[in-house]
């Protein structure tokens, strides 16, 4: 049978930001691509193709990179009796909730939060999942399922807890596993689910919760496990003082020293996060390449404090942005994550403070870094063809167009872009998902998210 190659041309693109390594900005160019990857950006190109969107007054940038996310919380938003809580409390309160976590919530939950990321602009979306209550079904196939439905790249992990209320962790009995059982099925997921091939749409991370909620053991094997097979590795660390001091009192070190003595530092390795680290704990992440997922509107909520970014930055050590879960959001657009990001630097650390373009690289090619991966993260030939347009016309950015790389950073952009295509394929068009309905999403959403809240 011969098979049938997947084109697409976008014509007359008014600005493309490419956040390459020279940072170039094409004016009136075309881009086309086959089978997800970019072939040729450059005027007139005059390409057969099977889609053909035209660009005339679009700004184009490379798809948006979600490097931590919570999806399952999706339906424990905005709840009034977590609203001043610090963390430790609020996972506490919310682990009541969690614990009902079936297939069905994470699949509603993944396409309501993947489907808002995306049209938002984001094409990869990276899932730590780590509550896996008995009996719960696969959870990372629904995820993935989700994923396939709405045509995003993802990234997901088996996450994981051993330590209850009764070992000193947060979480009830009934949603930690022991290490076994974590193992078996963290090999279980790698075998089933992990493509490390170019262009992967699917990837398995390995994700036990954070150092407060898992033993060390736990910790030093799944890094070991991990490198077995080529996968990459990531938790919550120094996101409170709360954590500073619970290692310090269990273990008589700081974070970042704990979990390098598991093996937890290296180009392999990400952290959520990543507020409370001092100056040569700076020094190391960037001697090792061990990277920070920084998630600033979570970071707001829940009252955590400022991440060091701009002396990341300085450093070298790998930045990402993210946008955190649901529930410590209430939200899920990076393109909100970048101006946020670029405000609270600039309150914070004034001229040292990233620009907007570069908070735009960060949530660019920085994100794709932490996840290992280079064929995504800026658009150029060769490159997965992961993009959103943006039309220039619209009333909210008049005025604000002098420089379309900082844009989205400094004017900031709210509602809905208007394409986003993931792979060489059109996934939101004129603003609205393709390939679900979503008022039909929507209403079966709500209606599972008011049962399951119902059963606390
Ligand atoms: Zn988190």
């Amino acid at each position: 049978m011969e098979s049938a190659m997947q084109r697409l041309l976008i014509r007359s693109i008014s600005k493309l930001v490419s956040c390459d390594e020279r940072d170039t900005v094409y004016e009136n160019v075309d881009l086309y691509a086959e089978d997800g990857v970019i072939r040729a950006i450059g005027p007139k190109l005059d390409k057969p193709a099977d889609e053909v969107l035209d660009a005339a007054h679009m700004l184009c940038y490379p798809g948006l990179i979600n490097t931590h996310h919570h999806l399952y919380q999706q339906f424990s938003r905005n709840l009034p009796q977590v609203q001043n809580m610090e963390l430790f409390d609020w996972l506490k309160t919310l682990y009541e909730i969690w614990k009902n976590l079936d297939t069905d919530v994470v699949r509603l939950s993944s396409l309501t939060g993947m489907g808002e990321l995306m049209k938002h602009g984001c094409t990869t979306c990276f899932d730590h999942h780590y509550v896996f209550p008995q009996g719960a079904g696969d959870l990372l196939e629904a995820q993935f399922a989700a994923a396939e439905e709405l045509g995003i790249r993802m990234h997901a992990s088996r996450g994981s807890m051993d330590l209850s209320r009764k070992d000193g962790g947060l979480p009830p009995d009934s949603v930690v596993q022991t290490v076994d059982e974590i193992l078996a099925d963290s090999r279980r997921c790698i075998e089933t689910y992990h493509d490390p091939s170019f262009g992967s749409m699917r990837q398995v991370a390995l994700a036990p919760c954070s150092p407060f909620s898992v033993s060390a053991d736990l910790l030093r094997q799944s890094a070991f496990l991990a490198r077995q097979y080529g996968v990459r590795l990531h938790t919550h660390v120094a996101e409170t003082k709360d954590e500073e001091n619970y290692t310090l009192a269990r273990c008589g070190v700081r974070p970042l020293e704990y979990m390098a003595s598991l093996g937890w530092t290296g180009s392999d390795v990400w952290y959520a996060h990543g507020i409370h680290f001092n100056d040569e704990e700076l020094r190391e992440l960037a001697r090792t390449g061990t990277g920070v997922a920084h998630c600033p509107i979570s970071n707001m909520k829940l009252s955590s404090g400022v991440a060091r970014v701009p002396e990341m930055l300085r450093l070298g050590v790998p930045v990402g942005l993210a946008v955190d879960g649901s529930a410590s959001n209430d939200g899920s657009s990076l393109l909100e994550e970048l101006r946020v990001c670029y405000l609270l630097h600039r309150l914070t650390a004034s001229a040292q403070a990233p620009s907007g373009y570069d908070v735009l690289k960060m949530a660019t090619r920085g994100s794709a870094r932490l996840l290992g991966r280079d064929d995504i993260g800026q658009l150029s030939v060769g490159k997965c063809a992961d993009l959103f347009l943006v039309d220039s016309r619209r009333l909210e950015l008049v005025g604000g167009l002098y420089d379309p790389k900082s844009v989205l950073g400094t004017v900031g952009l709210r509602g809905p872009v208007d394409y986003t295509v993931v792979n060489g394929r059109v996934t939101v068009r004129e603003g609205r998902l393709v390939t679900v309905d979503e008022p039909i999403l929507a209403e079966k959403a709500r209606a599972r998210c008011d049962a399951y809240l119902a059963r606390t």
